[in-house]
């Protein structure tokens, strides 16, 4: 199947498909393309962005070729090891840009691109990011991953006009990064599972076409991955292809809902805690695949349930906010203050609003259980997916502590207003039996 995602033609969901990334060019030697895309943009001054992993990659050459077009550089390069996404790192970035720049190149993954896509939102320059490995699906997306007051946040930011993914550099990246990578990719199983369960239940808006779209880049993606631990040049193509379809996916749903559902916020948690307790972390996408693995045991717990009315309601109703807005704040943090006034906007709780929602899902049941048999593998697949490039299978192989996993699944449904997993077992009466089942 074939996609065409013009911005002109109104699709069958009824939305006009629209992505703000202007170009993208993968493929090995890729930064050559840089200064014609400079030329384009009607550069005459770059500044260039990097810490001391990832500027040495490329930004000497950058800069060399840029030169040799008449296109006079400055730079900034982080001298921190571990650079941390706060008002520090975008504070320094702002105090050492110069501000006759008409074009921004940041070369690098993460944290370098959430703080330069900052600062080209701010001053509204064009802005091409050199992606250093294939390590999120975050590139394309028009907001930044922050820690504020070390609190986590979502902050405006500029989408990149231009991605650059040269294979030479993304695969050079230590192998974690892609297997990262990879995690990332392997959590659209679950999202667009959760995409379809919450318009069968809630009618929230979906586009098949781009759900199928997504499906594409990951069935790609899992195919290549043996390939990644051979450093193999087209397994590393097609890794990257799918981050990057993956954020244009979001873009064209106008919504995360193709990036990510329930396992994002296993992460989410773990970050928040981090952030105030100090817990240990992993990477981004490390962390997303020990979320999908732990989704999909708890989807496949769920298939064994016939859920039950009056089960359902007096488990609702036996629902204490108040006291479980106490055991968020123990276990999450700071950060638990944003989830537990979101309910106020939200009244996910509400009595009358589950009841309207029970009767739905008692309905359409048959439905939910199909639609989870067609979107997820079992276990034992996704394990072998895992097993084939040799990522970690339990949270201590990262360093984290599986006996926060069914506070941490319980607390993922308060994080945002969309309709995951855990707000399913919660509508039917299910959550604590089956984090019991589970996680024991
Ligand atoms: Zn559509
Ligand atoms: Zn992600």
């Amino acid at each position: 199947m074939s996609f065409n995602f013009d911005p002109a033609v109104v699709c069958s969901c009824g939305k006009k498909h629209t992505t703000a990334v202007e170009h993208v060019t993968i493929e090995a030697g890729a930064i050559n393309a840089i200064p014609a895309y400079a030329k384009a943009y009607g550069a005459k001054k770059a500044f260039l962005i990097g810490d001391v992993n990832t500027y040495p990659l490329a930004g000497d050459k950058i800069t060399a070729m840029l030169e040799a077009e008449g296109i006079s550089c400055s730079k900034y390069v982080f001298k921190e090891r571990r650079l941390e996404p706060d008002e520090k790192a975008v504070g320094s970035l702002v105090l050492h840009y110069d501000a006759k720049s008409d074009i921004i190149i940041a070369i690098g993954s993460g944290v370098i691109n959430d703080i330069s896509k900052i600062l080209a939102y701010q001053t509204n320059t064009p802005y091409v990011i050199v992606a250093s490995a294939a390590f999120m699906d975050g590139y394309a997306a028009g907001s930044s991953s922050m820690a504020i007051e070390g609190v986590k946040v979502t902050v405006p930011a500029k989408s990149p006009d231009v991605i650059i993914g040269d294979i030479n550099i993304l695969n050079g990246a230590p192998i974690h990064m892609a297997k990262a990578g990879l995690g990332d990719m392997l959590a659209k199983y679950v999202s667009i599972c959760e995409w379809r369960l919450s318009n069968l239940i809630n009618g929230e808006y979906y586009c098949e076409e781009v759900a199928e779209f997504t499906r594409q880049s990951l069935r790609a993606c899992v195919n290549g991955a043996k390939g990644l631990l051979e450093h193999n040049d087209e397994s590393m193509k097609m890794l990257f292809e799918g981050l990057i379809n993956c954020g244009k996916a979001m873009d064209y749903a106008g919504c995360s809902r193709p990036g990510g559902g329930v396992e994002h916020y296993f992460s989410h948690i773990w970050d928040m805690r981090g952030l105030d307790f100090g817990t240990p972390t992993s990477s981004h996408g490390m962390q997303v695949a020990l979320g999908t693995l732990n989704t999909i045991k708890c989807y496949q717990e769920l298939k064994n349930i016939t859920p039950d009315r009056e089960k359902a309601l007096a488990y609702a109703k036996n629902f204490d906010f108040a006291d479980w807005s106490e055991q968020l704040r123990t276990f999450v943090g700071k950060g638990a203050e944003a989830m537990i006034a979101l309910e106020s906007k939200e009244k996910k709780y509400d009595l009358d609003k589950h009841a309207a929602r029970l009767e739905v899902i008692l309905e359409k049941w048959d439905d939910v259980l199909r639609i989870i048999d067609e979107e997820l593998p079992s276990v034992d697949q996704f394990e072998a997916i895992l097993d084939s490039i040799e990522a970690p299978k339990t949270l201590e192989a990262i360093g984290l502590d599986s006996s926060t996993l069914a506070m941490t699944l319980k607390s993922t449904k308060d994080i945002r207003d969309k309709y995951v997993l855990p707000r399913l077992l919660w509508d039917i009466g299910e959550l604590d039996n089956v984090c019991e089942k589970v996680f024991g």
